[in-house]
């Protein structure tokens, strides 16, 4: 099995509510985790507080991302933000959160131009997941498989790893984010295998057996251990968590500890 390096990855989503408290978080976040080497660590904060926060994890170890952006370069798209005016120091995004599926009619389409836009420019995390309503109706593997598929329409990775080695996953299903019911390891397992399954019959399994997906939803200080147990796993997408310092901090430790490179 490829060594895939794990992620712990934050999504501040739409917190906390000021500048201030935005860096602060960012700085004792630096703190917390100045000596932590063995896994990637990012966080996602809303989009007007990324400077600040760029300018405060300056020099440290913690990456900094986009929750959203547009797929043109600039335009008449009121309201919105291209990859090319994010500030300095911002290397990953997220794409297709199920928040922005849900609420702001986000399609496997749009994912695809955003992927497409900065495919081998940021580091994107896809987000994908099924609903209640999709898991009950034994729907999981045809929805990740369509938004797997939707996500990488078109988009070839010719040169062996190459731009694919900027590509992330999330397995996130809709009903454990925020709940505080995340899946079970199995059930979390079970489905990024199916996601790997999906992207090897797409790009063959060395792109697939490298690729790395994280599980998202209800991850906390007290589960991640379990969660990482599993070996599809490669790290969390962390939302009200890692609004806590210490929690998230945790969290980040105990991702690196499961995964010793
Ligand atoms: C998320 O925002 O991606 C998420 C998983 O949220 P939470 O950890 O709060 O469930």
């Amino acid at each position: 099995m490829a060594q895939r390096r794990p992620i712990a990855a934050g999504n501040w989503k739409m917190n906390p509510a000021s500048q201030v408290e935005a860096s602060d978080l960012a700085s004792t976040l630096a703190v917390e985790l100045v000596a932590l080497t063995g896994a990637d660590l990012v966080v996602f904060p809303p989009l007007p507080f990324l400077h600040a926060v760029a300018q405060r994890l300056a020099g440290t170890r913690l990456g900094l991302g986009a929750q959203n952006l547009h797929w043109e370069e600039k335009g008449a798209f009121t309201g919105e933000v291209s990859a090319a005016m994010l500030p300095a120091g911002v290397g990953w995004t997220l794409i297709g959160h199920s928040e922005r599926r849900q609420y702001f009619c986000e399609t496997d389409e749009t994912v695809n131009k955003k992927l497409r836009a900065v495919l081998g420019r940021l580091m994107p995390i896809v987000c994908v997941g099924e609903s209640l309503a999709e898991r009950d109706a034994g729907q999981v593997e045809a929805v990740l498989e369509r938004q797997v598929r939707g996500a990488l329409d078109g988009i070839e990775f010719p040169a062996g790893f190459g731009p694919a080695s900027s590509l992330q996953f999330a397995y996130e299903p809709v009903w454990a984010i925020g709940t505080g019911r995340a899946a079970t390891p199995e059930q979390a397992n079970e489905a990024m295998g199916h996601i790997r399954r999906v992207l090897a019959g797409l790009h063959g399994q060395e792109i697939a057996g490298r690729m790395r997906i994280l599980y998202g939803g209800s991850v906390a200080d007290k589960n991640v251990a379990e969660i990482m147990t599993q070996p599809e796993i490669d790290g969390a997408l962390v939302g009200g968590a890692s609004l806590n310092a210490e929690a998230f901090a945790s969290i980040a430790r105990q991702i690196a500890a499961a995964r010793p490179g």
